[in-house]
């Protein structure tokens, strides 16, 4: 994409994104084949007694046994890692099992886990439910404000865990300053980035020491295979990931790694088509009577715009808005849509419309949700790659519909 004149060599570091996620970590067979080979095995062949002892003593590079490596499963880590400038990746068999899997692999009993209240269902869970069942101390803070964080330290605090912009309400927290107080304490800061995809904010440039993703998202970008990542150092691979992964099996399957690996490939083009179409259709929305508010991430009436501008290089696909009229308003406008689909799902190349507070935030109840600032007319969009002026004849008669109801 730069226009300067650059000279190619051999090292994809050397590569743009762009580059990258072409032709980054292929692993070519004897055949020589251009596009990426599908190795759906469980196990590999040693050619003698001595090379498996030697493979097993870790003196003879290669593959073991799919559940820990796997060529083509090796090929979408080392891809999604040039991209993020990550030491290693490790991929998981879904968003919730990266989640899962970089913080448990490090926390143990008597640790105490800090996190932004504001985050996908499921994270929440593992956080709120599932660490302290382990003896693993949790509080749950307002991320946006750098002073929460600091208030929250413990002597035994050991993770700082947030996703930004956080789902559905597009709050942000700054990468930069959290992760800069925790390592003033020895703190891991784990970052969730889905939302913002790779493309758009890099946390380990902001100081971040491990970033997951749900690859389900725009990774795919189609709505086909569950995948997770975990991004990280060698050192937090060695001492924590790699075992816990290897022992405990949430891997990613050989046939999602293929079709991550095809869907990396396309990545950049679909962010920024979505993301244009994105903020032409959040522009839109807020001069829609009957539209109360528009929570986009590129505008500037965002309340952390100044923020978003600092550590976002755009806007993203997904747009929040409220409708007047409550949950009856917001289900006018959903079933009267013809395009958009009604979906809990995200970052597909599809337009999806959620109403979280009867569905991914049902769950967490009246009060967290008022805490979140979720209201019972706000709906999330996911924006796909339609053309905007179909999109947005949409949601224009929908949003007539709401308001006719
Ligand atoms: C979807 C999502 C996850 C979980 O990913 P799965 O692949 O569904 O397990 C985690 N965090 C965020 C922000 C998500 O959007």
């Amino acid at each position: 994409m730069t226009t300067d004149k650059k000279t190619i060599s051999d090292d994809p570091a050397s590569w743009s994104p762009e580059t990258q996620l072409v032709h980054g970590g292929v692993l070519r067979s004897a055949f020589g084949e251009t596009s990426e080979a599908l190795f759906l095995t469980q196990g590999f062949v040693y050619k003698s007694a001595e090379q498996a002892e030697a493979r097993f003593k870790n003196e003879d590079p290669g593959f073991q046994y799919s559940r820990f490596g796997n060529p083509t499963v090796s090929m979408f880590e080392e891809r999604i890692r040039l991209l993020e400038g990550a030491e290693v990746a490790r991929a998981t068999a879904t968003g919730m099992a990266a989640v899962t899997a970089s913080l448990l692999s490090f926390l143990k009993a008597g640790d105490h886990i800090v996190a932004a209240r504001a985050m996908f269902g499921s994270c929440r869970y593992v956080v709120e439910t599932l660490c302290p069942r382990f003896g693993i101390a949790m509080t749950l803070i307002d991320g946006r404000d750098i002073g929460n964080w600091k208030a929250a330290l413990r002597p035994n605090t050991k993770a700082f865990f947030f996703e930004t912009p956080a789902n559905p309400t597009l709050d942000l927290v700054d990468i930069a300053a959290v992760s800069a107080l925790a390592k003033e304490h020895g703190v891991t800061t784990v970052v969730d980035n889905v939302f913002a995809t790779p493309m758009l904010q890099r946390p380990l440039a902001h100081g971040a020491d491990v970033v997951v993703y749900s690859a389900t998202k725009h990774v795919d970008g189609q709505g086909r295979c569950l995948g997770g990542a975990v991004l990280c150092t060698e050192k937090f691979l060695t001492d924590h990931l790699q075992d816990f992964i290897r022992q405990t099996g949430p891997s990613m399957s050989p046939f999602n790694a293929w079709v991550m690996l095809k869907g990396l490939e396309t990545l950049p083009i679909r962010v920024k088509a979505q993301s244009a179409t994105a903020a032409f259709l959040a522009d839109a929305l807020a001069d829609l009577k009957g539209v109360s508010r528009v929570i986009y991430c590129g505008r500037d009436d965002h309340p952390q715009a100044t923020l978003a501008r600092k550590q976002m290089t755009g806007g993203g696909q997904m747009i929040a808005f409220e409708v007047e009229g409550g949950k009856e308003a917001a289900f006018r406008l959903q079933n009267a849509l013809r395009i958009v689909k009604i979906s809990n799902n995200l970052g597909d190349t599809k337009s999806i419309i959620t109403h979280p507070p009867t569905t991914t935030h049902y769950r967490i109840g009246p009060e967290a949700r008022a805490e979140l600032g979720i209201t019972d007319g706000m709906l999330r969009l996911s924006v796909g790659l339609e053309d905007q002026n179909d999109l947005l004849a949409d949601l224009e008669a929908a949003v007539a519909a709401a308001r006719a109801g």
